[in-house]
């Protein structure tokens, strides 16, 4: 069963399993620190998407990634490629109303780039809006929160932009590509606040604020990376991966409910 929707042909598309549920992974090309690279958030967000599929093929179908995110708040860093977030919202719901158009009903979008949760938030909203299916958008990290809280090695605050998590699962996959040497540990926002918190499995912010980066971290990462290990990062992912195969399991067995004007 192939599971990679650039894969399929045209009969393949004309006779695939329209309940399958299809994942757009959505990220960012942005620093990560200096010991990590450009493409952390497409290479973490898709090795959970396929990740999933390997584990569920018959339920999941892959969509090539969208590598660019919501992040001019990044750009005093080099390398930082941006969108503003209404391109982002329409390119994105282009896609969705094209799987739409070819019979597809269930898509999950996949977060793996902090401020693109909003965006893939009000994204999945016009889908369902607009096209009348089944669209959810999830960041993987709230998927596995706990699990997070079990592992982790760093405090709050360790967690939020190339610090741990990021750093471990990277390791893990491209070991050769993450040099611990240059990391620093970067705890330097939200430090005792009731209301801001910018740690990825403290439970969410009850406040927003984002501000400029380069305000706010001296060389782009937000957390711990210096203690990130390859095998946490191996467990990182793997949970992950298992929660992202639960969720499509529940949005694939959804009802498709049909809508009544009360007019
Ligand atoms: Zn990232």
């Amino acid at each position: 069963m192939k599971t990679s929707y650039g894969q399929l042909t045209v009969d393949e598309v004309r006779n695939a399993d329209k309940d399958r549920v299809v994942i757009l992974s959505v990220s960012a090309t942005e620093d990560h620190g200096p010991h990590m690279p450009l493409d952390t958030d497409t290479v973490l967000g898709m090795a959970v998407a396929e990740g999933a599929a390997k584990k569920a093929p018959d339920d999941i179908l892959v969509m090539p990634p969208i590598p660019y995110g919501f992040n001019e708040h990044h750009k005093d860093f080099p390398g930082v490629i941006w969108i503003e977030p209404e391109t982002l919202i329409s390119f994105i719901t282009d896609v969705t109303k094209s799987l739409a158009h070819h019979g597809f009903r269930r898509i999950l979008l996949l977060n793996s780039h902090g401020s693109n949760h909003p965006v893939l938030d009000l994204a999945a909203r016009k889908t369902v809006i607009q096209s009348g299916i089944i669209c959810v958008s999830a960041s993987y990290w709230n998927l596995i929160s706990q699990r997070i809280n079990e592992l982790r090695k760093s405090e709050i605050g360790g967690i939020a932009h190339a610090g741990e998590f990021e750093a471990a699962i990277y390791m893990h996959l491209h070991p050769e590509l993450v040099d611990l040497n240059k990391a620093e540990k970067q705890i330097l926002h939200n430090a005792g606040s009731k209301f801001f918190n910018l740690d990825l499995a403290a439970g969410g912010s009850p406040a927003n604020l984002v501000r400029w980066w380069s305000e706010i971290s001296p060389d782009g990462t937000m957390g711990d990376p210096t203690v990130a290990d390859a095998e946490t990062g191996r467990l990182f992912l793997e949970a992950a991966v298992n929660a992202t195969v639960e969720l499509v399991q529940e949005i694939r067995a959804m009802p498709i409910l049909k809508r009544k004007d009360h007019h």
